[in-house]
C-alpha cells in the first residue's frame, strides 16, 4: 500500500515565482479546477489520499477545503503562505502554522494533524521545527527530502519512515520522508512534481515497485501540474523547466500509477505499523 499525497497551492504560489503574498491578488486563481481535476481521478479509481492545504488557500476557498473532505479524503496542512521554513524563526514558525491549522480545520470540520513544509525545507538547519510542529498538535510529518537540490533535502536521510530523536529527547511526532529509490547509494527521485512529469512511466513504475519491496511509497502533486491552461511566466530557463515541463503527461501518469498500484491517505499507510526513531544531527 502507498501513500497518494496532493499538495494544494495556486500555480503562482510556489517558490517557483517567489511573489510575495501581497500581490497574490493580481493573479488568476485557478486551484478551484485544478483540484477539482484531480478529485475526479481519484473518485473514478475511489481512492482516497491526503491533501495538504495551504492556509491561504482555506481561507480563500473553503468550501473546496469541504468538498475534500467530504469526498473522505484526509486533510492535512502544508503550511499558510509557501514560505520556506529556512527563511522563518521559530517564533514566525508557530504563529504561521496555527494560523494555518486553524483556518483549514475550520474550513474542514475536522482536525489536522499531518504536516508537510513548503518545498521540503526541514534540514539539519532547523530540525527543532519539528518539536514546534509537536507541540502545536502534529501527529506526522512529511517534510524531509531525502536528498539533496539546490533549495532543500537532507543528503543521507532515512528513506524509511521514523520517529526524530533531536538533542537526545525522541519526538511523538512520525517523519515520512519523501519516496526515493536508492541505488547503490544514489537516490533517484521518481515520485512527484517535476521527477514524475519527466521520468518515463516505466521507470516510474519500476522504482515504486522497487521501493514496494521493502516499505511503503508515497506519491505527491499539485493541483497546478494538471492545469495545462495556466498562464505561462517570463522566467530563467530553468524556472520555467522545473514548473511547466510536460505538465501535459501528469495526469496520464497518475491514472496509470492509479491503475498499477494501491493507494490511500498516509494516515491509512501508518496504521498498526512500529517505527524506529533515529538521531538527527
Ligand atoms: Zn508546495
Amino acid at each position: 500500500m502507498n501513500a497518494f499525497t496532493v499538495d494544494v497551492e495556486d500555480w503562482y504560489q510556489t517558490n517557483d515565482f517567489n511573489f510575495p503574498v501581497s500581490r497574490w491578488e493580481q493573479f488568476e486563481d485557478r486551484v478551484e479546477e485544478s483540484t477539482l481535476t484531480l478529485l475526479g481521478l481519484l473518485s473514478r479509481y475511489r481512492v482516497r489520499a491526503t491533501f495538504f492545504i495551504l492556509g491561504a488557500v482555506a481561507q480563500k476557498h473553503p468550501s473546496l477545503i469541504r468538498r475534500i473532505a467530504a469526498e473522505g479524503h484526509e486533510i492535512a496542512c502544508h503550511g499558510g503562505y509557501h514560505r520556506l521554513l529556512t527563511e522563518m524563526n521559530a517564533g514566525q514558525f508557530r504563529e504561521e502554522i496555527r494560523e494555518a491549522k486553524g483556518r483549514i480545520e475550520d474550513a474542514a470540520g475536522v482536525e489536522v494533524r499531518f504536516f508537510r513544509a513548503p518545498s521540503w525545507t526541514i534540514g539539519p538547519a532547523n530540525y527543532d521545527m519539528l518539536q514546534i510542529l509537536e507541540e502545536e498538535g502534529f501527529a506526522v510529518d512529511s517534510s524531509i527530502q531525502p536528498f539533496r537540490t539546490p533549495l532543500s533535502g537532507v543528503a543521507g536521510a532515512p528513506v524509511k519512515p521514523f520517529y526524530p530523536i533531536i538533542a537526545g529527547k525522541t519526538l511523538r511526532i512520525l517523519e515520512f520522508p519523501s519516496t526515493v529509490l536508492r541505488i547503490g547509494g544514489m537516490p533517484l527521485p521518481f515520485s512527484g512534481g517535476l521527477y514524475l512529469r519527466a521520468m518515463p512511466y516505466f521507470v516510474i513504475r519500476w522504482a515504486l515497485r522497487q521501493v514496494g519491496r521493502t516499505r511503503a511509497g508515497m506519491v505527491y502533486v499539485h493541483p497546478w501540474e494538471v492545469d495545462q491552461g495556466q498562464p505561462r511566466l517570463r522566467a530563467s530557463p530553468l524556472i520555467r523547466f522545473a514548473h511547466y515541463y510536460h505538465l501535459d503527461r501528469t495526469i496520464g501518469k497518475l491514472d496509470r500509477l492509479l491503475q498499477d498500484f494501491r493507494f490511500a491517505p498516509l494516515g491509512e499507510v501508518i496504521r498498526d505499523q512500529s517505527y524506529e526513531a533515529v538521531e538527527l544531527i
